[in-house]
């Protein structure tokens, strides 16, 4: 692995990456940048989003250019308005000691006027959506005549979104002797004709294999009854307190209205799509940045800008009409190095996509279940009791105390914790406690349906772990650490479910006290690992308790964990309102029947 100064950056530059924090070169940076310094080429990169595409081709275009000449001399062609937004500030922090630079954004919904005096002034480098780029030319309001460098960025979804004439347009007014460097994160046929008709003998460099989907994100999908898709993505949503996602739709129309549902039934969430003005998606996309919006619902066409880092969960309410697009879809997620999930709501009719789906991202999806409600319930409470118990104490509260302490003067601890979880959780308790179940079996001979269903009955027990996500382990890897801790077999621990600061696994009941044996006073890098039995799952698989007859006692959890706020996520803050949609959703269907209780607003 090499370093930016070992690439032949220059001093500008390195100077710029320093202040960015960038340690070393992402693999495509690695692999693209020495090639462009070092010779006048074309080039087809091929990358999943989130590998540093931006710098891949920006740092080269920003050390060829000559600043000291006005002339455009690089073009950035980009498929959306973010996108564009988002490659023109980066470049401009890439670039900023590089005295002299100009790099222009030109895109559409905003003054062309304005965009035009800014190219007059002097733009070495234009990053353009297609559409405005076009209508720019047509009235001679840029000049690429001279062009040397041309990036075709995120060129699959340019020609997913119709833009091949408009490029094939822009193109023919560029010099034939420029280079020209495609970015994709896909190669479809599409883009290979392009290819072919607009470079000359392009070197080419794959990361990770073509087409295939991010290796960071795991993709799991669940199969409901049509009619309960809505009830489904809320239960999965609360199945993961800490939850930062995108919920693809397949209409504008639906988008609107599992937004709109979401944010009545108290969820901070927004909807993102082309019905909406230009400011709307702005306001809407600054939330979600910002994270005061925890679920963003949107189309594919206006979520092909969004490029946010940390978003943890890629929701498919529906299914995309071209399988192909799923690959885009599930890589908002697990992007910069994190890890994410991509979950698909299917019902019977849809399941055979699954399989196309997983010939195209070469990637096994894993069957699952939604979760029911007493899993819902233990999931929230733990994460609350995990969320206090990481509060820092607020010491104003000092000196009320003794006056609470009177008030509590008779009451033990275990009664007083079980009073103070109430409050938050009774209500969410209280709405899950009649849930029905909502899986489907695939098929009616089989009507466990999914993978170990067979097991996990009376005869296997359920344990709660103190590690998850945050701790760096997905399913996969925590069911690696188990296995090779207790030294076990390739199918003797099942069922496992991360969370971000916890998760739960399941053996046969043989192996219960090898399992707590060896968790006892048990360190992991320096941490205590604490394993016990959890209790919501005595008897161990879901399907047991259909008839709900365990929930007896059991507190749960509540939204409410969201607020305290712990780790990265303290900032969050509730938003329902700052959503684009009207509160009131006069469309409902039946999709959208039983709501559950409001969070507590405050
Ligand atoms: P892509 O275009 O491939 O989707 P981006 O260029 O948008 O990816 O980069 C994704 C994120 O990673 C951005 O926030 C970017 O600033 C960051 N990034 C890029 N290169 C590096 C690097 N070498 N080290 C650390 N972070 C990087
Ligand atoms: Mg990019």
């Amino acid at each position: 692995m090499s370093t930016f100064q070992e690439l032949g950056l220059n001093d500008d530059l390195l100077h710029a990456i320093t202040d960015l924090g960038f340690e070393k070169p992402s693999e495509v940076q690695e692999k693209a940048i020495p090639i462009l310094l070092e010779s006048e080429t074309d080039l087809v990169a091929l990358a999943q989003t989130g590998t540093g595409k931006t710098a891949a081709f920006g740092f080269p275009m920003l050390e060829k250019i000559d600043v000291d000449s006005r002339t455009t001399q690089g073009l950035i062609l980009s498929p959306t308005r973010e996108l564009c937004l988002q490659i023109t500030n980066e470049m401009k922090q890439y670039g900023k000691y590089c005295k002299g630079l100009n790099v222009v954004a030109i895109y559409g919904g905003s003054s062309i006027t304005d965009q035009a005096r800014e190219v007059k002034r002097g733009a070495q480098i234009i990053v353009a959506t297609p559409g405005r780029m076009k209508d720019m030319i047509s009235r001679r309001l840029v000049d690429i005549s001279k062009i040397q460098y041309s990036v075709l960025d995120e060129a699959d979804e340019m020609l997913n979104m119709g833009f091949k004439e408009d490029i094939t347009d822009i193109l023919s007014h560029t010099p034939d002797d420029k280079n020209t460097w495609l970015f994709s994160a896909t190669m479809p046929r599409e883009v290979a004709t392009i290819a072919k008709k607009f470079m000359h003998d392009p070197q080419e460099i794959t990361v990770g294999n073509k087409n295939e989907s991010t290796s960071q994100v795991s993709h799991e999908y669940y199969l409901v009854n049509a009619r309960d898709r809505y009830q489904a993505l809320k239960r999965l949503s609360d199945a993961n307190p800490d939850i930062f996602s995108v919920v693809f739709c397949r209409t504008k129309r639906d988008t609107q209205k599992v937004a709109e549902q979401l944010i009545e039934d108290g969820y901070s969430a927004g909807a993102l799509h082309g019905d909406l003005s230009q400011n709307q998606r702005d306001l809407v996309m600054t939330s979600f940045r910002k994270k005061q919006i925890q679920t963003l619902v949107a189309t594919d066409v206006a979520a092909r800008g969004i490029d946010v880092d940390d978003i943890t969960h890629v929701i498919n309410y529906q299914l995309p009409d071209e399988i192909e697009t799923y690959t885009h879809r599930s890589g908002r997620t697990g992007r910069a190095g994190k890890t994410g999930v991509s979950m698909v709501i299917v019902s019977k009719s849809e399941v055979r996509k699954i399989k196309s789906i997983e010939r195209i991202i070469k990637k096994q999806f894993e069957k699952k279940d939604i979760p029911d409600g007493a899993d819902i319930c233990e999931v929230q409470l733990m994460s609350l009791a995990n969320k206090i118990h990481n509060t820092e104490v607020n010491h104003e509260i000092d000196k009320h105390l003794s006056n609470i302490n009177e008030l509590f003067v008779d009451t033990d601890k275990d009664e007083l914790i079980k009073k103070f979880f109430s409050v938050e959780f009774t209500r969410f308790y209280n709405y899950y406690q009649k849930s029905k179940n909502l899986n489907v079996s695939e098929s009616s001979s089989d009507r466990e349906g999914g993978r170990d269903f067979s097991r996990g009955g009376k005869n296997s027990t359920r344990y709660f772990i103190n590690v998850g996500g945050k701790d760096g382990f997905d399913w996969m890897k925590l069911k690696d650490f188990l296995k090779e801790q207790l030294n076990l077999g390739r199918d003797d621990v099942f069922k496992v479910e991360t969370k971000d600061s916890f998760s739960f696994f399941n053996t046969e009941n043989e192996l219960k006290e090898k399992v707590l044996a060896h968790f006892t006073d048990f360190k992991h890098e320096g941490r205590f690992v604490n394993v016990e039995v959890s209790e919501n799952r005595g008897g161990g698989g879901r399907r047991d308790r259909r008839g709900g007859g365990r929930r007896d006692g059991k507190s749960g959890g509540r939204r409410s964990d969201r607020k305290g706020g712990s780790g990265n996520r303290s900032d969050r803050r509730r938003s329902e309102g700052k959503s684009s949609s009207s509160r009131r959703s006069e469309n409902k269907s039946s999709d959208f029947g039983a709501s559950r209780p409001r969070r507590s607003r405050r």
